[in-house]
């Protein structure tokens, strides 16, 4: 299926590795042009240099922390038209609900919220004049269903959530729609670091913390970054024209509800 999209040039946020990483290469497979970013330098420069080598796509690789706003102007001024813009950062740190202070959540608010939220600011307003734009967040299932140990997460994600859910719809007569991809576990870093502390917390090993997880997937196993990209992918293609202001949950079927 041809998704529409060779040519168009996207804004892929945290980028260098896991599920940005997915989105940027399935973007890239599809003849999307890429803006990259992620902190570490050297880490951006080969994902750019190894995307540019698979999908014979123009990439550009930004060293920026997008949670900031001196990292934000680095970006776009790095980023010439954007068609697609794909919000992500870091996730916060896990913890007890007694553990977080005010600037706690400043922090979970500033990367999680408020960065998505000043990005779609920068760029809409110039997709809807041209008439074509796509927006697609990377939050979490948290949104759907809390996660105990990511109170800020589950915090300053639902805060997007709302506010794509009412903007969504004041720029859907543009040709500009904005979606929200909602990962539960997938393989990547993050996942990692979260079963880690999950053993630590049961005092149990990594391996036995990472298996009562998985067991309680209806897959027995984590999604990849490829899934996970494609799905961005198709949120962009010219074929989801009419898909908007939704909350897409890719979990393998673990969050259980009818609707
Ligand atoms: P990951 O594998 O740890 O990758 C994170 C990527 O983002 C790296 O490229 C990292 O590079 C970059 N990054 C992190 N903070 C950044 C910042 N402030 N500015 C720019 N780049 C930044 O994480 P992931 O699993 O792909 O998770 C992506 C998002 O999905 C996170 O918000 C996470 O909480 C959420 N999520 C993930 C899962 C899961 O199972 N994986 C489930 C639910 C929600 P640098 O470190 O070099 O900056």
């Amino acid at each position: 299926m041809d998704f529409g999209l060779k040519g168009k040039r996207a804004l892929v946020c945290a980028s260098s590795k896991g599920l940005g990483r997915g989105c940027a290469e399935a973007l890239a497979g599809e003849g999307v042009n890429l803006v990259i970013n992620a902190r570490t330098e050297a880490d951006i420069e080969a994902t750019a240099q190894e995307i540019r080598d698979t999908y014979g796509v123009e990439v550009v690789a930004v060293a920026a922390d997008v949670t900031t706003e001196e990292g934000r102007e680095k970006l776009l001024a790095a980023c010439g038209q954007i068609d697609i813009l794909v919000n992500n950062a870091g996730g916060p740190p896990p913890g007890v609900w007694t553990d977080w202070d005010r600037e706690d959540f400043i922090k979970a608010l500033d990367a999680n919220m408020l960065t998505p939220i000043a990005l779609i600011k920068a760029l809409v307003p110039a997709m809807m004049e041209r008439g074509w734009g796509r927006v697609v967040n990377i939050t979490s299932r948290s949104v759907k269903s809390p996660l105990a140990p990511l109170g800020l997460s589950n915090s300053a994600r639902a805060g997007l959530t709302g506010y794509v859910a009412g903007t969504s719809r004041q720029i859907a007569h543009a040709g500009v729609t904005m979606n929200n991809l909602l990962p539960g576990s997938h393989a990547t870093a993050r996942i990692d670091s979260l079963d880690t502390n999950a053993a630590k917390a049961q005092n149990i090993g990594f391996d036995e913390a990472r298996a009562k997880r998985q067991a309680g997937n209806p897959m027995k196993r984590d999604g990849t970054a490829e899934e996970f990209g494609a799905a961005c992918a198709f949120l962009c293609s010219r074929q989801a024209a009419f898909i908007t202001g939704q909350n897409l949950l890719l979990d393998g079927g673990e969050f259980h509800s009818t609707l």
